[in-house]
């Protein structure tokens, strides 16, 4: 087994399946392989394990790579970049498969099996009724290499088997459990590369990894099982072993079992999404999905939560991953996306939340957001709540619903008066802003005999038409004296009426 140094430079992989959108469990393998790759000045690579045709779905690439950008996981080889060892993408790689196939069998490591799927399924029911574990039975292992080679040149259908070693036992290492020894009777003669020429995983990944010069294999832990066949896979070729470090599961929110596709489709229902791209869509920022996911599975110290993806880089640390499941918890990732949106920049923030004002129909500029950011920034989940929060300073009129106009405890008469008053007093200051609206506001709640809650949550409701808003005379200021008086005035009519 050769030890990695940290400090030398990591080739790691990312190597899904494009088989559907890519989700939290994906997206933070790719994290942490990003992560070792950056912290030792390494290479990221991406490489596209299509092989097989039956669970392809052709948007699932597209999506994957639109993820990893979203999430500022850049590759440094793969497609779209290329690099020293494309193709990329395990379809473009067959005739390596089978190469290396090949070269096993006559290195007596691989054989050539014609069994028939009749007579597996028959082998297969045998061995049930004796309560063993279902294996391959052995028929084509012992053949003659000559007479199998003389039936696969005269046409005779055929997959190649790997020739697992049968005696004794092997030790493997896995960076996060530590050794597991497997006695070797248990392990099968799996299928490298089936009739159709399509190689499978076990072989298409190692001799890629190997190829690639992969030194860190980061996968999940559903690969554990594998991994003393792929231990010998590694050694049948005289290949030294890569590190392995096996992720641990993510489990339902609840903490009962994994997410099956129904959990899946249901969380979607209700509002809440293990995919990348839906997270994207309700708003929630790629540096919080990082940080969330970062800490589902490793933790720096019991105090620190707040990671930027630099920090992340630089305090990263294998050793500190855990194996044990983690539940998704999405009340944290909205604590995450709060901390995150907080510590954004006014301008970023504004910029970021052009394309939320847009979906709910406002045409705003940052130049326009400027302003306003400042008193939703904190009070924002999500960015998509900002519309519903702000939208009131972009609408030429508000329409408040009238009983929303009454104040708690007030007749019509009582509330109308209110609002005369307030327009009175708008009217009458010198300068309209936060400062010059408060005390005389406070003043005229008093007088009026009403609570500051009472008075101001007309005066909200009127101004914005909202039942939650950013602060009143911030939002006064912003909107301005006359549309503030136009709408409070509105309000009366609507009272009086
Ligand atoms: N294509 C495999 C999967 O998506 C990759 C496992 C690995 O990283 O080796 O499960």
């Amino acid at each position: 087994m050769t030890k990695t140094h940290p400090s030398q430079p990591a080739r790691v992989r990312f190597a899904p399946s494009p088989t559907g959108l890519t989700h939290l469990g994906s997206a933070r393998t790719a994290l942490y392989n990003f992560l070792i790759a950056q912290q030792t000045g390494g290479s990221f690579i991406l490489r596209i394990e299509d092989t097989d045709q039956k669970r392809y779905d052709p948007n699932a690439e597209a999506d994957l790579t639109n993820s990893l950008k979203w999430l500022g996981l850049d590759w440094d080889e793969g497609p779209g970049v290329a690099g020293p060892h494309a193709p990329y993408h395990q379809s473009q790689r067959m005739g390596i498969y089978r190469q290396h196939a090949e070269d096993l069998v006559s290195a007596g490591k691989a054989f050539y099996c014609f069994c028939t799927p009749q007579q597996l399924e028959q082998d297969r029911k045998q061995q049930q009724e004796r309560k063993e574990q279902p294996h391959y039975a052995g028929r084509c292992r012992e053949l003659p290499l000559a007479e199998a080679r003389a039936r696969v040149a005269a046409g005779e259908t055929h997959v190649i088997r790997f020739k697992a070693p049968k005696e004794g036992s092997i030790t493997v290492v896995d960076r996060l459990r530590g050794e597991i020894t497997v006695e070797n009777r248990n392990i099968d003669d799996r299928v490298l590369l089936k009739s159709d020429g399509h190689a499978l995983y076990h072989l298409a990944a190692m001799v890629d990894d190997h190829l690639m010069g992969i030194t860190h294999v980061f996968r999940g832990e559903e690969w554990l099982p594998s991994l003393p066949l792929h231990a010998h896979i590694y050694e049948a070729f005289g290949w030294p072993q890569p590190e392995w470090v096996h992720l641990s599961v993510f489990l339902k929110p609840s903490g009962k079992g994994k997410m099956s596709k129904r959990d899946t489709e249901q969380m979607r229902l209700s509002g809440q999404s293990i995919f990348v791209k839906d997270l994207a869509a309700m708003g929630y920022l790629p540096e919080a999905v990082l940080n969330w996911i970062a800490l589902m599975g490793w933790s720096y110290d019991d105090r620190t939560e707040f990671f930027a993806l630099a920090d992340l880089v630089e305090k990263f640390d294998i050793d500190k991953l855990n194996p044990s499941p983690s539940a998704i918890d999405f009340k944290k990732l909205d604590h995450f996306n709060g901390l995150h949106i907080r510590a954004l920049s006014v301008e970023d923030l504004a910029t970021r939340l052009l394309p939320y004002f847009a979906a709910a129909g406002y045409q705003v500029s940052v130049e326009q957001l400027l302003p306003i950011v400042p008193l939703i920034q904190t009070r924002m989940t999500t960015l998509d709540e900002a519309p519903e929060l702000a939208g009131f300073f972009f609408k030429e009129e508000v329409s408040a619903q009238a009983d929303t106009l009454i104040g708690q405890g007030l007749d019509v008469a009582q509330s109308a008066a209110a609002m005369r008053r307030a327009i009175e007093i708008i009217q009458g200051l010198a300068e309209f802003n936060t400062a010059s609206l408060e005390e005389p506001m406070r003043a005229a709640a008093e007088e009026l005999g009403l609570k500051a809650g009472q008075f101001f949550g007309m005066l909200r409701n009127a101004v914005t038409a909202q039942q939650v808003s950013p602060p009143l005379f911030e939002s006064m200021e912003l909107v301005g004296r006359e549309t503030v008086l136009t709408r409070l005035r509105a309000a009366v009519e609507k009272l009086e009426s």
